[in-house]
């Protein structure tokens, strides 16, 4: 028999985990469309009454993103500083503002889809997940969290109860350019997230750049950020990216696009992603 809950506390829904396999259902964006037209046979475990779940609240170290939270949530939270500027843009470019308004993050990474919005700017931040069972609690980080197409190290029994910000991550400046094949409700064809500490001299003390849906899952470039080291936003940025050869990405060619333009815009979007957190539009939006 295929059994439906809907547990009003995260302790209830973990006993449930225990106890038998279920899927778990969120704001259903990607369930329902996976699900298709066919009968549901599996257990559903609907996370929707765990009220503790939804919010965004602010620790002694850490920004924690409650599961539930939504990208409507993110695009309203003011409190947040610059350096989740990125993470701002990309939720209000996840399909539409239907879509914005039940989609949570969480969902979004457990789908673990190559083409994930919120995946770029969560790992230029240093993002982690919190995992809990009625074991106890684990937190990885975002790399040793989603493994590959569709596949997390999630077990089981665990539920993604957050995703933890660390605030030595949640500095600087930061920007999202995603490229589709039209403006709005697009699947990428790639997405960079950048973000920039300067110096006090107005050159890179950090830099931390992060590309999607060009590599089953989307990946740092460590190479590219220890070339913006030292450098001064200009030209010698555009320099850094020409000469870089991003050995991270490996993208695939497909319907949207061919593995080679992929880098093409990958480079493209970085350029300009890296123009609009430190350019002169940047400051301006900020003293205004
Ligand atoms: C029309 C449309 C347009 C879209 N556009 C975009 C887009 O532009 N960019 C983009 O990135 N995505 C897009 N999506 C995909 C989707 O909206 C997002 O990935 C969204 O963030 C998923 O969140 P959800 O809460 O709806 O997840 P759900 O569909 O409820 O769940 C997704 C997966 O995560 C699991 N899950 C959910 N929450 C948890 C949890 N707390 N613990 C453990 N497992 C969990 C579920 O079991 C399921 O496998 C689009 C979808 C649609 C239908």
């Amino acid at each position: 028999v295929t059994r439906y809950a809907k547990p009003k506390t995260v302790g209830e829904a973990l006993g449930l985990l225990r106890e038998d396999r279920w899927r778990l259902l969120a704001g259903g964006t990607d369930f329902y469309p996976t699900q298709g037209a066919r009968p549901v046979r599996d257990n559903v475990l609907d996370i929707n009454g765990l009220a503790e779940l939804r919010g965004i609240a602010e620790t002694a170290d850490h920004w924690v993103f409650g599961a539930r939270t939504t990208w409507s949530d993110v695009v309203r939270a003011k409190e947040l500083p610059p350096a989740f500027d990125a993470l701002r843009q990309a939720a209000r470019e996840v399909g539409s503002v239907q879509i914005q308004n039940v989609g949570t993050i969480a969902g979004n990474l457990c789908n673990a889809s190559p083409a994930a919005d919120g995946m770029p700017p969560l790992l230029a931040l240093d993002a982690e997940v919190e995992l809990w069972s009625l074991a106890g609690a684990r937190q990885l980080p975002l790399p040793e969290f989603v493994l590959g197409n569709r596949r997390t190290a999630r077990r089981d029994d665990e539920l993604l109860t957050a995703i933890r910000v660390p605030k030595w991550s949640a500095t600087g400046q930061s920007a999202f350019v995603k490229l589709g094949a039209r403006r709005y409700l697009v699947i990428s064809i790639a997405m960079a997230a950048v973000r920039i500490e300067l110096a006090g001299d107005g050159t890179v003390a950090r830099a931390a750049i992060a590309v999607g849906s060009c590599s089953t899952v989307a990946r740092r470039l460590a190479g590219l950020e220890a070339a913006l080291a030292g450098c001064r936003p200009g030209s010698a940025f555009s320099e850094a990216i020409r000469a870089e050869p991003l050995p991270e990405l490996a993208p695939i060619d497909d319907v949207r696009g061919t593995g080679e333009y992929r880098i093409e815009a990958a480079r493209e979007i970085i350029s300009r992603a890296l123009t609009e957190a430190t350019g002169p539009a940047f400051s301006g939006a900020r003293a205004a």
